[in-house]
């Protein structure tokens, strides 16, 4: 847990978190259009490339299990429209490459969850969503529900609320994006 990035309650954007000037990346990708239209080409490493195509392309195995998965549903229809960061959903681990859990895990999906986990291809990240994913919320101390799914899968990104607004989500996908360009390497 101490290498993952908690987002606070304080940190979140009001508004969206990608309105015009607020885009906390914006340097990296003006730096990037002034020296393609200075020289006409661009120099960068194998790894600055891999980890730009990685973050360009999360495709998200959508593991909705309660509440939590409408805002999910949410923040991939056209008001956040998740698909212009190149985020998209896919509906098999085979093509996935992040994870976004979703709700209450209870004893009886840990199981399923970690076999999807392990069916998802190299490198892969997992952002949990939601009080109940992150420490098992109100559930906490049910007999049956898992308190925390970092208890069956590694997790990157914790995203707190009950639920988390859709923007929060959003917020979280764009932190993964920032730790995978930071900590990014070919083997990870
Ligand atoms: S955190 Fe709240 S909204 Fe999300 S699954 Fe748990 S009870 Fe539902």
């Amino acid at each position: 847990m101490s290498s993952s990035s908690i987002i606070m309650p304080g940190q979140m954007p009001v508004a969206s978190p990608v309105a015009p000037g607020t885009n906390p990346d914006q340097s990296f990708f003006d730096d990037l259009n002034s020296e393609v239209g200075d020289k006409g080409f661009l120099v960068t490493s194998t790894e600055d490339l891999f980890n730009w195509a990685r973050t360009g392309s999360l495709w998200w195995m959508t593991f909705g299990l309660a509440c939590c998965a409408v805002e999910m549903i949410h923040v991939n229809m056209p008001r956040y429209d998740m698909e212009r960061f190149g985020v998209a959903p896919r509906a098999s681990p085979r093509q996935s490459d992040v994870m976004i859990v979703a709700g209450t895990l209870c004893n009886k999906m840990a199981p399923a969850l970690r076999r999807v986990y392990d069916q998802m291809s190299n490198p892969k990240y997992v952002i949990s969503m939601g009080s109940c994913a992150n420490g098992g919320g109100y559930y906490h101390y049910s007999y049956s529900v898992v308190r925390g799914c970092d208890r069956i899968v590694p997790v990157d990104i914790y995203v707190p609320g009950c639920p988390p607004t859709a923007e929060a989500l959003l917020y979280g996908v764009m932190q993964l994006q920032r730790k995978i360009r930071r900590t990014g390497t070919i083997e990870r």
